[in-house]
């Protein structure tokens, strides 16, 4: 099996309603989606996360021509090439999102070749489904967030959700406020963590840590900066709340820093930027040294939930026991077609959990037809 050629697609949806969080407002939906096809006409999916024209042309000017002529299975060698290649001016962002985009792809092939679905090539027993929490509870609109936080709890619990995440990062005292409100609308019942995207200094990340600790806080993400596990460390040593963060890090090299410190409780390393599913078993495992539960970011198209999904089956928690809470994995909830219209068969969801695809590869049926009416280039 060898690869014979690689596209890259750069789709853009504009949004019906934009919303915005601590650092960002969005208006629209982009996805940088690439193809592997082999030349037995196999074709294998991916997807980079983050700036999908920069992302895009990274892929077909610099990594397509190194990967074209080898055999996509072998995606140890693969990888070492593209990062090899690329070491001198990546190591993280962008170009790691793009090497990300091309592993997918490769196993997405591997795990078609060995006639499995990916979780079951990535060694996982046979699996049902896996627990979801809810992202959601964003900023914007001209509605008080309280009135429609309201009727999103509402919906999450109605949709059979037992956790969620809310957005925090407009100032401690309205965080306060609005934790408790949600805390409320949802009841004790559910798992609540609250996400800052870094827009914290450390005291007034501790600050806000220590006003919701009485609400049963399940995690808090990304509460200051990602270029500073110190200060992670400050926090972390002020609050009983687990920290939790790390979608901005990329590779075993960039998590292994934060492992050694123990400076975060969840790495949340995210499978289109951290350098695909071959990077994300290794980050995986280099945390489980040091008690860290690696639980994937997923935000993406549903190439990128689909990838997530599938590793996340295969990572059993460890240390296990009996009893163990169950793992979690990210649903975001905010709009997205690419989750939707450009797959035959899109990860089936219900009662808070995300169903494991049982058909080879990915699973998610991806239909190249779709993005003609997003498609910017
Ligand atoms: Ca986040």
């Amino acid at each position: 099996m060898r690869v014979r050629s690689v596209d890259a697609w750069h789709l853009r949806a504009p949004l019906s309603q934009p919303f915005s969080f601590s650092q960002f407002s969005y208006a629209q939906r982009e996805a940088m989606l690439v193809r592997l096809t082999t030349e037995d006409g196999r074709e294998g999916w991916g997807e980079a996360y983050g700036p999908a024209a920069v992302t895009a042309a990274i892929v077909r000017e610099f990594l397509a021509p190194l990967l074209i002529g080898r055999d996509p299975r072998a995606v140890e060698s693969n990888w070492e090439l593209l990062y090899a290649r690329s070491l001198d001016y990546g190591q993280k962002g962008v170009m790691l999102a793009a090497i990300s985009a091309l592993d997918i792809a490769c196993w997405d092939l591997k795990a078609q070749d060995a006639d499995a679905p990916l979780y079951r090539l990535l060694g996982a027993a046979p699996v049902e489904s896996i627990e979801c929490y809810w992202t959601g509870f964003y900023f914007g609109g001209n509605e008080p967030l309280e009135r429609r936080w309201e009727r999103e709890a509402r919906d999450c619990l109605e949709q059979g959700f037992q956790a969620a995440k809310m957005k925090v990062g407009l100032g401690v005292a309205r965080d306060a406020e609005l934790v408790e409100a949600v805390r409320h609308f949802l009841g004790s019942g559910v798992k609540l963590s609250i996400d800052a995207n870094h827009a914290y200094m450390p005291a007034e990340a501790i600050e806000l840590a220590r006003r919701v600790e009485g609400l049963g806080i399940h995690w808090f993400e990304e509460p200051v900066s990602p270029l500073d596990p110190e200060a992670y460390l400050q926090v972390k040593s002020q609050t009983a709340i687990p920290i939790a963060g790390g979608e901005c890090e990329a590779t075993r090299f960039g998590f292994e820093r934060w492992f050694r410190r123990r400076a975060v409780d969840f790495a949340q390393p995210d499978l289109c930027a951290c350098g695909g599913i071959t990077e994300g078993l290794k980050i995986a495992t280099l945390g489980s040294l040091t008690g860290v539960h690696v639980t994937p970011h997923a935000w993406g198209s549903a190439v990128g939930q689909a990838a997530a999904l599938h590793f996340y089956a295969a990572r059993p928690r460890h240390p296990s026991t009996l009893t163990a809470e169950s793992k979690l994995i990210e649903c975001d909830q905010t709009e997205n077609p690419f989750r939707q219209v450009i797959v035959d068969k899109p990860l089936r969801l219900e009662g808070g959990r995300w169903y494991l695809p049982h058909t080879p590869g990915l699973g998610v049926g991806i239909r190249p037809e779709a993005f003609e009416h997003y498609l910017v280039g």
